[in-house]
């Protein structure tokens, strides 16, 4: 279900009107969360907290109270929801994190706590792109192929012990955090960068690498585009990670929309 932003006609009454209790928890570790934090912290008849799950150990400055850590599956959660006042939840985390949302989604349930998923639209193979679809990291792995490659794997960290079955590739791995040594596949060098990328930086580490396909999450957004523009300018193969399931819940790509939620 997508929920869209309210007429103009609507909107203000609804939200101009006393808000008597508005304390919304966004469940963040997305750029999407931090901009919603922004608007929320900008306006003064709403109250907010944002919630992390602790995987970076210097996470980027937010304009809400951040809280740290799980909550202890959805029992945890709706015990926070109701211990806070929640009034709404906002599950702004990124569309691979499906644990947290499958959680929000049944501890919403629970505590009748209205719940809204913002998140970015997935990018859309484009002209010129060599995508190659697959379901998962198991999928990609196999996509790789038998004869040896040199792959940039720009998947993160988590899941990279999955392309230990295909030992036979050059890894070239970007990460934000260390990943555990007894994850990685043989060959494998790890680099460390936080994005936005530049799409001449992007085309200019393929190149000096001899990169001949990337592997990446459908994660969609901005800051992390500017390799699969680099991989269409370079003429490489792409295998491209679909999202998993979403919750079903009612879904926005708008932060105009989410706030217009949180007057609801
Ligand atoms: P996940 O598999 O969906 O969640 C695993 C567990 O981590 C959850 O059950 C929950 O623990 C805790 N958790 C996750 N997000 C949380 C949050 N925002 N606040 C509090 N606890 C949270 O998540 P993941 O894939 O490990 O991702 C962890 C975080 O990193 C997410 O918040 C996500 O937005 C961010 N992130 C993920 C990716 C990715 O590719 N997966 C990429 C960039 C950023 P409890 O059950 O104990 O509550």
């Amino acid at each position: 279900m997508e929920f869209g932003v309210r007429q103009a006609d609507s909107a203000p009454s609804l939200f101009s009107a006393a808000i008597e209790h508005r304390r919304a928890l966004v469940l963040g570790g997305s750029s999407e969360a931090r901009a919603l934090a922004t608007r929320i912290a900008a306006d003064p008849r709403l109250d907010g907290v944002i919630s992390l799950a602790g995987r970076t150990s210097a996470p980027i400055a937010h304009d809400l109270p951040v809280r740290v850590g799980g909550f202890g599956g959805v029992e945890g959660l709706t015990r926070y929801l109701v211990e806070e006042r929640i009034s709404h939840v906002i599950d702004a985390t990124h569309p691979f994190a499906a644990r947290i949302s499958v959680n929000a989604r049944a501890a919403c349930a629970v505590a009748g706590t209205p719940l809204l998923v913002l998140t970015r639209p997935p990018w859309i193979c484009a002209q010129g792109d060599h995508w190659i679809d697959v379901d998962d990291n198991t999928a990609a792995a196999r996509a790789l192929g038998a004869a040896p490659r040199r792959v940039f794997l720009a998947i993160g960290r988590q899941g990279v012990a999955d392309f230990r079955v295909a030992p036979q590739h050059d890894y070239l791995l970007r990460v934000i955090e260390p990943p555990q040594a007894a994850d990685l596949p043989p060959s494998c060098e790890v680099i460390f960068g936080r994005g936005p990328f530049a799409l001449e930086d992007e085309i200019a580490l393929l190149r000096d690498r001899r990169i001949e396909i990337v592997v990446t999450k459908n994660s969609g957004g901005a800051l992390a585009y500017a390799k699969i523009e680099a991989a269409r300018t370079l003429g490489l193969d792409v295998v491209m990670i679909a999202r998993p399931a979403s919750a079903d819940a009612a879904t926005t790509h708008s932060i105009d929309a989410a706030m217009a939620f949180l007057a609801s």
